[in-house]
Formats: C-alpha cells, structure tokens, sequence
C-alpha cells in the first residue's frame, strides 16, 4: 500500500497521472490531506474511480490517542500514541510563553543502548515513515484544539539512524502542502552518528542541531553512550564544527547531570576546553531516573557549581527547566510503564 502522507505535491502528481487521473486531482488530495481526514471517503469532490483506486492501492497514516497524561505542575500533556501496526510511540506537548512545542518520535524504540534512557533500554521495532511523524503533530493539535509553533525530534528514536524519512518529514512538514511549520522552529537531536551529521551539514537546512554529548572523556561516554565506541569524541566534535562552518547555526549540546557520573568540577572544566571557543549552548538536564538505570540526578548545589564553571568559562549554559515532571515526561518512559501495567 502506498503512503500517499509521506508523499509531495510532485510526487503526489506523479502517482496519479500515471494511474490515469488528472494533474489538479493531487492538489485536491492534499488540501484534504492537510485538513485532517482520516478516510478518503471523507474527500467528497473526488470522483468515485479515484476514491475506490486510493482506497484499494493507498493508506492514510494515522497516530491515534491510546494514553494521555496532563501534568498537574505546568499543563504538559504526554501521549501514547497507536500507530496503525499496533506499535506505540510517546509525544510531548509543551506549552512555553510562545506558543505550543511538541516532542516527536521517530523510531519505535531505539538501537543506539544509551544506559540512562529508558527508550533504549526497551529495544527497537522499526522506524517511524514521514507521515507517522506528521500525524503525531496532526493528533495533539486535533486533540487540544491548538496550533503547534515549534518541533523537537527527541522523543523515542535516533533521527539519523531514520536518517531518509527524518529528512523528508522535515521538507514536508514545513512545505505549504504540510502543516507549514518553518525549519527555523525545527530542532533534531542526535547521540552523534557522524556521517549523518556530515550529510545533514550539507543540506544547509535551517533546523536546528542538537548534539547529546553527556561526557567530555571518551571512556565515559563510552559507558553510557555505546555509539561513542563507533564515533569518538574527537571524531563528532570535528563533525560539529564541519556543521558550524557549513551553516554558521549555533548547535545545542545535551548534557545529562548524573550524580556521581559526569557531574564533577572536572567534567565542567573537561568540558570546557572542548567545546572552547564553539558557536554552542549547553543544555543541563538534571537526568531523569529511570526505572532500573541506578541514576540519579546531581544536586541542586552541583548543578549550579557545573553550570557556573562553564559560565566562567565564556560557554552558553543554562539548566534546563523540567516541564511534566510528575508524569515522567521523559521519552520512553509512559511506553514502558503502560506496558508493564502500571498506568
Ligand atoms: N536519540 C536522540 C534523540 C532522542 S533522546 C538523542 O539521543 O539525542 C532525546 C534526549 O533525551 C537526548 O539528549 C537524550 O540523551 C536525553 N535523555 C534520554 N534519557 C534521559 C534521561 N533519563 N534523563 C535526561 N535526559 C535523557
Ligand atoms: Fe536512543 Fe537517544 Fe535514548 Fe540513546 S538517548 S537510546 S540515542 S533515544
């Protein structure tokens, strides 16, 4: 069956000319497609022949609502999306003083084994099409009613180990065929698989890159990262700069503070004479326990102490506000739990 939702106007034109219908028809399937429906029955000024040969060669990517939780705290609302296989995959919505971020998936699970994310600790089913990440955007503006402003690609998954699919929800998404959302308000974030990171230097998008680093010392990250075996520190930060030079776009780098782990003055200082004179921000995330990892966040004290170091250092650093803590609005953690039957 053909995804007709992952599909651009041309392609679209393509598909139906060549099964003997007309050029303006595709433009028609779009304005329907970009309203929302779920059927193509629903496309009323379709001829009958075009809505039996769509509904007997083609389907209409869907992510329906299985679970939703809305934090008490600050409104974030967390869901577990069905996907039309019977696979699940978690959204986040935000709602910050500009307007409404969405956290996607992109994979059903994820191969990259990271020890402090509950996503890699539940393996990989598959990648997610361009349409599913679509419509997990199209569900939670059905859902609240809403207009969504701003993407995030860091819910379950590695973007660039979905790197073909990743980058065509990305030209659609923010074409005027699509939700229109611009690339500006786009971000992707990767543990560093590196040619990936080369490739996407070379689109020279205008989304946004953020780089999950985590430790400046190979044997650390190592530990916690297995990709960091594959592609070293070295070889990514060489990466970013390729990406800084290519673009001249700033890159975020995710830092996760683990007590004990990552979170001593001299990771700060480590940190800092690697990523010295980068056209970066650090993001600081207190790490979000995850169930059997053995993690917990850094202190209060520590993490002000990390970021303070930084600071003083001329790097752009800021501890990132939690936002859904009391519904574990961290990826991959509503799947597990509702699949061990405790939500
Ligand atoms: N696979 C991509 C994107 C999804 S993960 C990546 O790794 O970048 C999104 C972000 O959440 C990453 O920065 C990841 O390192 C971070 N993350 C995963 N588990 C976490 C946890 N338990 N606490 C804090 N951050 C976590
Ligand atoms: Fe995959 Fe990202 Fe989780 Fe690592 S942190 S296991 S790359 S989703």
């Amino acid at each position: 069956m053909t995804d007709i939702k992952s599909m651009n106007l041309s392609e679209l034109t393509a598909y139906l000319t060549d099964s003997g219908f007309e050029k303006f028809r595709a433009k028609q399937v779009l304005d329907w497609l970009k309203n929302g429906v779920s059927s193509f029955e629903e496309m009323t000024n379709l001829p009958k022949k075009l809505t039996v040969f769509l509904e007997d060669n083609a389907y209409i990517a869907s992510a329906s609502v299985e679970r939703k939780q809305i934090s008490r705290i600050d409104g974030t609302v967390k869901y577990l999306f069905k996907l039309y296989d019977g696979e699940y995959v978690e959204s986040v919505l935000m709602n910050y003083h500009h307007g409404y971020s969405i956290c996607i998936s992109t994979q059903v699970g994820c191969k990259m084994g990271c020890t402090f994310c509950a996503t890699g600790k539940s393996g990989f089913s598959r990648s997610l099409t361009a349409s599913e990440m679509i419509a997990q955007i199209e569900a939670a503006q059905k859902d609240n009613n809403i207009r969504i402003s701003n993407v995030v690609l860091m819910g379950m998954g590695e973007p660039f180990d979905n790197y073909e699919n990743v980058i065509r929800f990305l030209r659609l998404v923010s074409s005027e065929d699509s939700l229109n959302i611009g690339m500006r308000h786009i971000t992707i974030s990767t543990c560093g698989i590196v040619p990936r990171i080369y490739d996407f230097a070379d689109l020279k998008l205008q989304c946004g890159l953020s780089i999950s680093l985590h430790s400046p010392y190979n044997e650390k990250r190592s530990e916690t990262m297995p990709i960091n075996r594959r592609y070293p520190i070295a070889d990514l930060i060489k990466a970013c700069r390729y990406y800084l030079d290519k673009t001249n776009r700033r890159i975020s780098f995710e830092y996760a503070l683990i007590a004990g782990v990552n979170d001593s003055d001299k990771d700060a200082e480590a940190l800092s004479s690697l990523l010295k004179g980068m056209l970066c921000h650090i993001n600081l995330i207190p790490v979000n326990n995850v169930t059997g990892a053995g993690y917990t966040k850094s202190t209060f004290k520590r993490q002000q102490s990390f970021m303070n170091i930084l600071s003083s250092r001329g790097l752009n650093a800021t501890v990132r506000r939690t936002l859904g803590a009391d519904i574990d609005a961290s990826c991959g953690q509503l799947k597990r739990n509702y699949q061990k039957g405790d939500v």
